[in-house]
């Protein structure tokens, strides 16, 4: 068996064609007809009001801290078990992260704490679906209620994953998504703000477009075309939305490849999970899970730092995340935590995520479960 490594970026089709389309068309900036082409395959398939492209979901979760108004000192309630992106966005504004604990089932921040974490100076919650599996969405949007926050979804994992009901990223104000190649749709570096607060679109636009009022001068709506507000440059070029315009035609394909690979893991494992050696990753009945992380939790660090060397000598790359932020050294200097960070610390320690990539095949699956098998039974 060759080398498995943990990720592999891939394509599925036309995006060589498309980018040569995009150059024939003679112009390949931003906002083009790539561009309005993603943005309305993923309004349509979402079913959100307003999607804006952007160069990553680093860049979504920027314009989402410009659009909640967060100032010096405001905070903004976030898990510490997340990538860098979900707090430097709003420490950029001179934001608090405030960190909270995650759930022991789904790794995900836990509504029942987040009250607690509320002061007058909060703004806004972010909340991190983990894996493409849904947070507690209708507690968290009653909450923002009720003390009148802005709810945003960190869904750079979570495309077409839903909760049931609503796609993840369009049931708070706004949510994130993410394109870079390590994720399930890919575009290189890319992302999506998804914006499901109609209040927001106009100002999302502005700050898209640089801080002009761009949009409204091309539909005639204005005679000048000038700086209105503060922006950046948030939007990729149209090389980028034609590769990724050719994964969004695939996309359900892929995201069911990816969750057969989840399912072929998840049965192979389970007689080594009832053996009590591992756990597995939660899962709820009857939910459309995108298939994104396959991760397993072991007893302790010394544990996994072993399996991640002897997974390595069989030439299969294991890999973990994510070293918590709340301790990290920008972390403390810029955040805070609210409560105990104890699940967040101890899962940290044991999580092993295993190689997982469009294009690997259920035998490579099968090759890696067997080692994990073999390291078990000789250890115990
Ligand atoms: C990948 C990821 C990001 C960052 O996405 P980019 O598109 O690389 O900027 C942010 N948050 C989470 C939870 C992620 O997994």
């Amino acid at each position: 068996m060759s080398k498995i490594p943990f990720g592999k970026p891939f394509i599925v089709g036309k995006e060589l064609f498309y980018i040569a389309q995009a150059v024939i068309n003679g112009s390949i900036s931003g906002d083009g007809l790539f561009t309005r082409r993603c943005q309305e395959w993923l309004e349509t398939e979402l079913h959100c009001k307003k999607v804006l492209l952007t160069q990553s979901c680093t860049a979504a979760l920027e314009m989402t801290a410009i659009l909640a108004n967060i100032g010096p000192g405001d905070e903004v309630i976030m898990p510490s078990f997340t990538f860098v992106s979900t707090a430097n966005a709003f420490v950029l504004r001179g934001g608090v992260p405030v960190f909270v604990d995650i759930r022991q089932d789904t790794l995900n921040i836990d509504e029942r704490l987040v009250e607690s974490a509320i002061t007058e100076r909060t703004k806004a919650i972010v909340v991190v679906h983990y894996a493409g599996q849904p947070c507690e969405m209708s507690v968290f949007e009653s909450i923002c209620r009720k003390y009148n926050l802005f709810l945003v979804e960190d869904a750079a994992q979570a495309i077409l994953a839903s909760d049931g009901s609503r796609a993840l990223g369009t049931i708070g104000d706004m949510g994130c998504v993410s394109f870079h190649e390590t994720k399930n749709i890919i575009s290189g570096e890319g992302g999506a703000l998804l914006i499901n607060n109609p209040e927001l679109i106009e100002r999302a636009e502005i700050i898209w477009h640089k801080g002009t009022n761009r949009k409204a001068f091309y539909q005639g709506q204005v005679d000048k075309y000038t700086w209105v507000d503060i922006g950046s440059s948030f939007l990729p070029s149209e090389l980028t939305a034609a590769f990724l315009f050719a994964q969004l035609e695939q996309a359900k394909r892929i995201n069911s490849n990816r969750r057969s690979l989840f399912e072929k893991y998840l049965n192979i494992l389970q007689p080594l999970a009832n053996e009590g050696f591992f756990s597995l990753p939660y899962t709820r009945e009857g939910l459309l899970s995108n298939g994104h992380v396959f991760y397993i939790i072991c007893k302790n660090d010394i544990e996994r730092q072993n399996l991640i060397s002897y997974l390595a000598e069989q030439g299969i790359n294991a890999v973990f995340h994510y070293v918590p932020l709340h301790n990290s050294p920008a972390g403390m200097r810029f955040g805070r935590t609210a409560g105990e960070l104890n699940v967040t610390e101890d899962i940290s320690r044991r999580l092993l995520r295993l190689p997982m990539f469009s294009e690997m095949s259920h035998v490579q699956v099968r090759y890696i479960c067997q080692h994990l098998a073999l390291f078990y039974h000789a250890k115990n």
